[in-house]
């Protein structure tokens, strides 16, 4: 399916690997020149490398904290004018309640909800004027289903949706669609690092811990980053067009839910 968008501009923050890297590899099959970020810039480099040697796309990349307020000023400049904006950062740490303070809260809102909301404010307003714009959040599935030991990420990533929500239909009127992905278990490197966690806890091995996690998940496997880039992708078509502050669920089914 062409999709059409290209010759767009997309800014894919924390894509040098991931699922971040999976939107940003399918935009560029999309044909569209590409914005990419993550802190460190090693990974950073040879992800963007790859993809201009693959999809001939422009790859622009900035080392940065997107977390930050000056991380945030330099990708912000390096972007410009982006037609599309995927939000992503790192995810906050998993806990027992009795574990966060106010701090671990102002740490987790920072990066998972109001970070995405500086970027909604200082790029999409041009995607308005322009008349013309997509905005894809990933977020989570603890967003339909908590998941308990991710308490940090399921407050702020509700305050997000909430946010979403509202501004996604003051904005669709000049064009700009704004929704939010919501993946279920992926095999990334964090999906690595919250079974390490369940080895740990509980003394049984990574293959266990996998093999547990995937007997609760009707598709049996962890998703991948391309068919979550691949979602992605079209969310940020002009096939996307009528599609509003919708939270779609990328998890296998493991969300046992009716809507
Ligand atoms: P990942 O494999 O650990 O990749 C994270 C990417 O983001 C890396 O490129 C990382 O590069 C970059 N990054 C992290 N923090 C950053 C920051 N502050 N500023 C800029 N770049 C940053 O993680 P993932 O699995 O793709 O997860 C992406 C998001 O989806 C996370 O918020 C995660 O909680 C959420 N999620 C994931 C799953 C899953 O199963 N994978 C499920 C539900 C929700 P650097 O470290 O070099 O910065």
């Amino acid at each position: 399916m062409d999709l059409g968008i290209k010759g767009k501009r997309a800014l894919v923050c924390a894509s040098s690997k991931g699922l971040g890297l999976g939107c940003a590899r399918a935009l560029a099959a999309a044909g569209v020149d590409l914005v990419m970020n993550a802190r460190g810039a090693e990974a950073l480099e040879a992800s963007a490398a790859t993809i201009r040697e693959e999809f001939g796309v422009e790859v622009v990349t900035v080392a940065a904290d997107i977390t930050d307020d000056a991380g945030r000023a330099a990708v912000l400049e390096a972007a410009g004018a982006v037609d599309i904006l995927v939000n992503n950062a790192g995810g906050p740490p998993p806990g027992m309640w009795t574990d966060w303070e106010r701090e671990d809260f102002i740490a987790a809102l920072d990066a998972n909800m109001l970070t995405p909301i500086a970027l909604i404010k200082a790029l999409v307003p041009g995607m308005m004027e322009r008349g013309w714009g997509r905005v894809v959040n990933i977020t989570s599935q603890s967003v339909k289903a908590p998941i308990p030991v991710l308490g940090l990420s399921n407050s702020a990533r509700a305050g997000l949706t909430g946010y979403v929500a509202g501004t996604s239909r003051q904005v669709a009127g000049s064009g700009v669609n704004i929704n939010n992905l919501l993946p279920g278990i992926h095999a990334t490197d964090r999906a690595n690092a919250l079974d390490k966690g369940v080895s740990e806890a509980q003394g049984i091995s990574m293959d266990e811990a996998k093999a547990r996690r995937c007997a609760g998940i009707p598709a049996g496997r962890y998703g991948t980053a391309d068919e979550f880039g691949a979602a992605c992708a079209f969310l940020c078509s002009q096939h996307a067009g009528f599609i509003v502050g919708q939270n779609i669920l990328l998890d296998g089914g493991g969300v046992n839910a009716t809507l």
